[in-house]
């Protein structure tokens, strides 16, 4: 196992917060790495596939506001392969 940074904050644990009802700018702890900024993953570290490394895909899901996005399933949300 070896430390990595979050692919999904880049390293400052927090992602921006797109809740119904959160006001511009608030952010939350990131899904990828419980707000450490860092992820534990085997080695050698190897990107997702899925997200190629963001962590996060686009959602589709009906009723989604344009533009966002949720955590990847294929990594948990850190950019890694686990
Ligand atoms: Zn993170
Ligand atoms: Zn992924």
């Amino acid at each position: 196992m070896t430390m990595v940074q979050c692919g999904r904050c880049k390293g400052s644990g927090k992602i921006p917060n797109n809740s119904w009802g959160a006001p511009p700018g608030a952010t939350q702890p990131c899904y990828g790495c419980g707000g450490d900024g860092s992820v534990n993953v085997a080695n050698p570290p190897t990107p997702c596939g899925n997200c190629h490394g963001s962590g996060h895909v686009p959602n589709n899901s009906t009723g989604a506001p344009p533009g966002t996005t949720q955590p990847c399933c294929g990594c948990g949300g850190s950019g890694w392969a686990r």
